[in-house]
């Protein structure tokens, strides 16, 4: 049974965005069939107007089923149908999940040419939109990006190599042609583009087994595939009740590892993790039932961090999203650390939804310290206390108001009163899942690791 597709507001702590109108076979209408010197498309259509058509690269009104507008710069076109335009856009005010194709109907026309008249010289006063970019990717990313594509070994290019790194990464990262994913009961609208090889990444649709993420461009393929498998490979490490996590070397389990990220990927803006998996663990969340341990998210953890990363990629999957599982991962992942006695921290830049996680987790953590203590505290002492780096640390009172700079140094000070008042400010709520340390049955390695966990098997 297909249930609703995910809609780009549920995330697991996801703030909550309107929703576009589905680009429905609406585009009749909307092409008229008088010729016109100024109809130019990457894609010469049939359609034809008195108005012009979008080029690329410009910034257009578009309208949503709410009846708003909203700026987008348009990407790519394409003709569906004889006489049917589409037109893939990006909302300036919004994230790349909202990125879509939408028909020319939604497209105002009559603003764009008056744009475009605003540009001649005797023309009205221009009116022209201006697009700059908003996503600059960071260094981290096009190290990741580069150890994708290259293998670790090629992580020192030069500048001319990284700037082509990040040039093929925004080229590659504009166009999502998977618009949706069959996964379990479930039909999931993709968020963003996920490297799919090519066969499968242009496909609208795609399969994917909810056990082994093989993926498939056939509803038929995924009937007829036959998977034995009915939880994750690698070691079950914590179970309490329904809740189950594995630990997976991604040396050994390289490609369920990869399937699972280019499945998450689907889901996820900014990390680029796909093929490099052998030099991280996979710490692999699910809810076991009658039918076996469906897989809810996951996180990555690399295996050697020169920079005390507790983490590397995080995500829960669309279906399983706001019900705490988003936190409950953050939160093994500072159990790890503590266990491996570190303070760590997740990878930054962190991605929209990783923040807002990160902060609620970290706010809820601070919080709860400092309301069992009386004495005056530091941020290093809150550090040692929660497992949270100082930098998370100092960052996350700031955000809570709670932290003031003076004298080159940060002064923690706040009344009880404050910390009632931070904490329905950021709307911040107990955790609907927390970790029993109880019920985990892990050491840090000490040994090298690959050794440790090849011993460990298969023993779920
Ligand atoms: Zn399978």
């Amino acid at each position: 049974m297909a249930e609703r597709s995910s809609s780009p507001e549920g995330g697991d702590e996801a703030p909550s965005l309107p929703s576009p109108l589905p680009a429905a076979s609406s585009t009749a209408s909307a092409t008229p069939s008088t010729s016109s010197a100024t109809s130019v498309s990457s894609n010469s259509a049939a359609v034809s107007s008195e108005l012009p058509l979008p080029l690329i690269g410009s910034v257009v009104l578009v309208s949503w089923d709410d009846n708003s507008t909203h700026e987008a710069t348009v990407v790519q076109s394409r003709e569906r149908r004889p006489g049917q335009l589409e037109y893939y856009v990006h909302y300036l005010a919004y994230d790349r999940r909202m990125d879509e194709w939408v028909a020319l109907s939604r497209i105002d026309l009559e603003d764009y040419k008056k744009q475009l008249e605003g540009d001649k010289p005797d023309g009205p006063k221009s009116s022209k939109r201006t697009w700059e970019p908003t996503r600059k990717v960071t260094r981290n990313m096009k190290r990741k990006t580069e150890a994708s594509h290259m293998g670790r070994a090629g992580t020192g290019g030069s500048q001319a190599s990284l700037d082509a790194v990040e040039r093929e990464y925004e080229k590659n990262t504009k166009i999502k042609h998977i618009t949706s994913v069959y996964f379990s009961k479930y039909r999931l609208s993709a968020w963003y583009l996920s490297p799919y090889p090519e066969e499968y990444g242009k496909l609208p649709h795609l399969y994917v087994c909810e056990w082994c993420f093989k993926y498939m461009a056939h509803r038929h393929a995924l009937l007829t595939h036959t998977c034995t498998r009915r939880c994750p490979p690698g070691r079950e490490i914590y179970r309490k009740h329904h809740i189950s996590m594995y630990e997976i070397d991604g040396a050994q389990e390289k490609l369920y590892c990869q399937n699972l990220c280019l499945f998450a990927k689907l889901f996820l803006d900014r990390k680029t993790l796909y093929f490099d998996v052998g030099p991280f663990m996979f710490y692999v969340l699910t809810h076991v039932d009658d039918t076996g341990a469906h897989v809810v998210g996951y996180f990555s953890k690399e295996k050697e961090s020169h920079e005390n990363n507790n983490l590397a990629c995080i995500c829960t999957f669309p279906p399983y999203q706001q019900r705490g599982y988003g936190r409950f991962l953050i939160e093994f992942s500072y159990v790890l650390s503590r266990l491996e006695g570190r303070i760590g921290g997740p990878e930054k830049p962190l991605s929209d939804l990783g923040l807002i996680g990160y902060q609620s987790y970290w706010a809820w953590e601070l919080l709860t310290a400092l309301h069992k203590t009386d004495e005056p505290v530091t941020t290093a002492q809150l550090s040692a206390r929660t497992g949270i780096t100082q930098d998370d640390v100092v960052a996350t009172l700031q955000w809570l108001d709670l932290i003031k700079y003076w004298r080159g140094h940060h002064t923690i000070c706040y009344t009880t009163k404050q910390l009632h008042a931070a904490t329905v400010m950021r709307k911040l709520r107990p955790p609907k899942l927390e970790v029993d340390t109880r019920c985990l049955r892990w050491c840090p390695p000490t040994a090298p690791p690959k050794e440790e966990r090849a011993a460990g098997g298969d023993d779920a």
